[in-house]
C-alpha cells in the first residue's frame, strides 16, 4: 500500500451539460517519492489533485492517505486531517501580506497551539535548509517571486506533512527562480523524505520529479521514471509531451 492510493476515481461536474473531467484513475504514490502529474491544460490535473487534497469530493472511487479515507471523514475532522497531514503550494503563493516571513511561516503551527520555542526551533531549521533565514523579518512585499515561494514551501511543509501537494508552483516565476524552487524541493524530498506530488506544465519543473505521470482527456495516459541523468528525463518528458498533443500555454505570464 503506497502513502497515496487513488482507486478508480471518476469527477462529473454536474451543470446543465454534464462533463466528466476524471475517469477511472488509479494512482499509487509511495513514501518518499517526488511525482509530478503533467498534462494539456483542461486534461484535470488540478481536479485530480482537488480530488487528492480533499478540497473536492470525487463523484467515485476512492482516494486512501496513509491508511485513512478522508472522503469519509466528517468535516471537522477533515479540517483537522488536512492541516496535520497534508501541505500545500500554491501557484500564486499564497502568502498573507500583512505578515513577515516568518509569521507566515508558522501560522501553520499557532493553529495547533505548537509552543513558541519549538516553533522557532522548527523555523529556523526549515528557513535555514531553504535559505531564507536572512528575509525571516521582511514583509511578504518586499521579497522577490522565487524568496515568496520558498517561504510558501517552507509553510507547507513545517508541520512535517504526510504528502505535499503543489499546483503550479513555478507558474508565476522566471525560469531561473523556477529551478531554484525545484531544487529546494528536490532537496527537501530527499533530506526529510517527504513524499511530494506536483502539478506541472512545465518539462523542466517536472524534469525534477522521480516519476511523471501524464493525464489525458482526464484519463492516465503514461508514466516514465527518471534514470540517472536529469537531461535524458527532461528530453523523455519533451517526447511525451509531443505526441500528447494539446495545448500547454495556459499562462499569461510568459516565461523568458
Ligand atoms: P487542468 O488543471 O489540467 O488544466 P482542470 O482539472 O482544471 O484541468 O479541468 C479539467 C476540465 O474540467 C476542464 O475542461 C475544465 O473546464 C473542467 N472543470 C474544471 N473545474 C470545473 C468546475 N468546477 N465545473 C465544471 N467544469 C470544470
Ligand atoms: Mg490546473
Amino acid at each position: 500500500m503506497g502513502i497515496l492510493n487513488v482507486y478508480d476515481v471518476s469527477k462529473i461536474y454536474k451543470g446543465d451539460v454534464s462533463y466528466t473531467a476524471l475517469s477511472n484513475i488509479d494512482l499509487k504514490i509511495n513514501k518518499g517519492e517526488f511525482v509530478g502529474i503533467m498534462g494539456p491544460s483542461g486534461s484535470g490535473k488540478t481536479t485530480l489533485l482537488n480530488m487528492i487534497s480533499t478540497i473536492d469530493t470525487p463523484t467515485s472511487g476512492e482516494v486512501i492517505i496513509d491508511g485513512e479515507s478522508p472522503h469519509q471523514l466528517p468535516i471537522n475532522q477533515l479540517a483537522l486531517f488536512r492541516r496535520r497531514e497534508l501541505g500545500f503550494v500554491f501557484q500564486s503563493f499564497n502568502l498573507l501580506n500583512t505578515l513577515t516571513v516568518k509569521e507566515n511561516i508558522i501560522l501553520p503551527l499557532t493553529l495547533d497551539g505548537v509552543p513558541p520555542q519549538e516553533m522557532n526551533q522548527r523555523v529556523a531549521s526549515i528557513a535555514g535548509k531553504l535559505g531564507i533565514t536572512d528575509i525571516l523579518n521582511k514583509r511578504t512585499y518586499e521579497i522577490s517571486g522565487g524568496q515568496a515561494q520558498r517561504t510558501a514551501i517552507a509553510r507547507a511543509i513545517i508541520h512535517n506533512p504526510t504528502l505535499l501537494l503543489a499546483d503550479e508552483p513555478t507558474g508565476n516565476l522566471d525560469s531561473q527562480s523556477a529551478s531554484d524552487v525545484m531544487e529546494q524541493f528536490s532537496k527537501l524530498n530527499k533530506e526529510l523524505g517527504t513524499t511530494m506530488m506536483l502539478v506541472t506544465h512545465d518539462a523542466m519543473a517536472a524534469s525534477y520529479c522521480d516519476r511523471i505521470v501524464f493525464i489525458k482527456d482526464g484519463k492516465l495516459y503514461n508514466e516514465i521514471y527518471c534514470g540517472d541523468s536529469r537531461k535524458v528525463f527532461y528530453q523523455k518528458i519533451l517526447d511525451v509531451l509531443s505526441l500528447l498533443g494539446g495545448r500547454w500555454n495556459d499562462f499569461s505570464a510568459v516565461r523568458v
